[in-house]
């Protein structure tokens, strides 16, 4: 019989800058769109604000009530960061010296992180997916999110000095290599007991893909049962 296997499904809200279209004024729809589509089919998701879109969302109530709601029906609030340095653009904000320099600097890695927490002051935001130098890491994130495969178990690990839970993903839009929903049905037949289900998407990209990731939640829902909030899948709990 194979093993029950957890999923969790990560959605990075880009920092992008008009014209590159993936900026949250562009993609807030999308990403609303997301939502629902995952509600039907009762997944939760791990949505990972940039401080642009914190920003964005702190400008506008009606938006701060609809994360409200989101998270109230069962979705997690998380961390996204582009470094100093990264190449998809950084997002303006570094605990790196030299980037206080630089024209587009907006702040320290706190000041980014506190644009995302601070349009839910109430719902703790623990997990986070970045690139960059490990002197941007908060110690409030206790999971990280990265690249490295679909299937992981969750392993401790130290970033900034802080003892994290590790879990990888891979994507299921956008790229050439994103994984198909029978890929996903594969995985979850494969396996191994302890394992981690780990699919990541990017907002602007679920327009032209949203049928595949619509079909990758019904895989998920036959198979291994609706995606979780990846803090609750490694909190162990039911
Ligand atoms: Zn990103």
């Amino acid at each position: 019989m194979p093993a029950s296997v957890r999923s969790f499904i990560i959605v990075h809200c880009e920092p992008g800058l008009p014209p590159d279209g993936s900026h949250p004024e562009a993609q807030w729809g999308n990403l609303a769109h997301l939502v629902s589509m995952a509600e039907a089919q009762r997944c939760n998701l791990t949505i990972a604000l940039s401080p642009p879109w914190g920003r964005f969302a702190l400008q506008w109530p009606n938006l701060r009530s609809t994360l409200a709601r989101w998270i109230a029906s069962g979705h997690e609030l998380a961390y996204h960061h582009h470094g100093y340095g990264s190449p998809p653009g950084w997002d303006g904000f570094s605990n790196v010296p030299a980037a206080a320099a630089h024209p587009e600097y907006r702040g320290t890695a706190e000041d980014g992180f506190a644009l995302v927490t601070a349009t839910l002051p109430a719902a703790p935001v623990r997990v986070g997916a970045m690139t960059g130098a490990a002197s941007d890491w908060s110690e409030d994130l206790t999971i990280r999110a990265k690249g490295g495969g679909a299937l992981s178990v969750p392993t401790l690990e130290t970033v900034n000095g802080c003892e994290v839970l590790a879990v990888t993903y891979e994507p299921i839009a956008g790229s050439g290599s994103a994984l198909t929903p029978a890929d996903v049905r594969d995985l979850i037949a494969t396996a191994r007991d302890g394992e981690v289900l780990g699919l990541v998407l990017h907002v602007e990209h679920v327009r032209a893909s949203w049928r595949s990731v619509q079909a990758v939640m019904y895989e998920l829902v036959g198979g291994a049962g609706p995606s979780e909030r990846l803090s609750e899948v490694c909190d162990g709990g039911g």
